[in-house]
């Protein structure tokens, strides 16, 4: 019931780990990290409380400059180290973080499931992470915007892929997101709570919008690709 997101310097792992501590209200019973490693994009993910990932990192952690965490409360398939979020796709080289309920999951797996796609998780999450790989042509931004025209519920997702690891795509559909704006780094979280150790500027998304992160920049844009431009807004409370 948490999503963060990062792309910049600093130790990656860290920061998802801090933002999702600060989620931790919101309610979960399982949590996972997606990071850029000099390996490719790896995934670590655990049920139950946040400590149980912490230890598995301990062991192996993942050591990158973007990244997308998780907190999940399960709607679709019990809480389980498998269920639990990022999802990817049989490529392993997309990664999907997800808050909400793709309504028309069980139509999309039928179908993908046709196509040859094969699934891991008993989610809907995870008919994303396949759309968006189905959909993939070079452009990860394109290939999530037509992802999400098949899509119905309410979701807020955070999108990466190895094939653009300067990339973070985030997208806001009737579950909350916001964008925090840094110097040479950017983030994503369901709540401002997530970001606030490392900047108070914020943008607000809408429903039906979405952005797309570098380290140096953020876009925002329509789901439908029509851009969009914002103030800022200054967080002026404490966390
Ligand atoms: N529906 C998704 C799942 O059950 C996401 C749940 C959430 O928002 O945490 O995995």
């Amino acid at each position: 019931c948490g999503i963060v997101g990062y792309i910049g310097e600093r130790d990656t792992q860290a920061v998802l780990i801090e933002g999702l501590k600060k989620l931790e209200y919101r309610g979960y019973d399982s949590a996972g990290i997606a990071v850029f490693t000099d390996a490719g994009l790896k995934i670590s993910k655990s049920i139950g409380r946040l400590a149980n990932l912490e230890s598995k990192l301990e062991g192996a952690p993942l050591v990158g400059s973007a990244g997308i965490g998780h907190t999940r409360w399960a709607t679709h398939g019990k809480p389980s180290d498998v269920n639990s979020h990022p999802h990817t796709d049989h490529s392993q080289k997309f990664s999907v973080v997800h808050n909400g309920i793709v309504e028309n999951y069980l139509d999309l797996k039928e179908e993908l499931i046709s196509q040859g796609y094969e699934f891991v998780s008993e989610t809907d999450t995870e008919v994303i992470s396949h759309l968006v790989a189905r959909e993939y042509q070079g452009d990860i931004v394109k290939a999530v915007q037509k992802a999400i025209t098949y899509m119905r519920g309410a979701f807020a997702l955070g999108v990466l892929t190895e094939y653009e690891p300067n990339k973070l795509v985030a997208v806001r559909q009737a579950s909350p997101l916001i964008i925090g704006i840094g110097e040479g780094e950017n983030f994503i979280g369901s709540d401002i709570p997530a970001i606030l150790n490392y900047t108070r500027k914020v943008y607000i998304l809408n429903d039906g919008e979405m952005a797309v992160l570098t380290k140096d920049s953020v876009e925002l844009m329509t789901i439908e690709g029509n851009f969009i431009s914002r103030e800022m807004t200054n967080v002026e409370w404490d966390a």
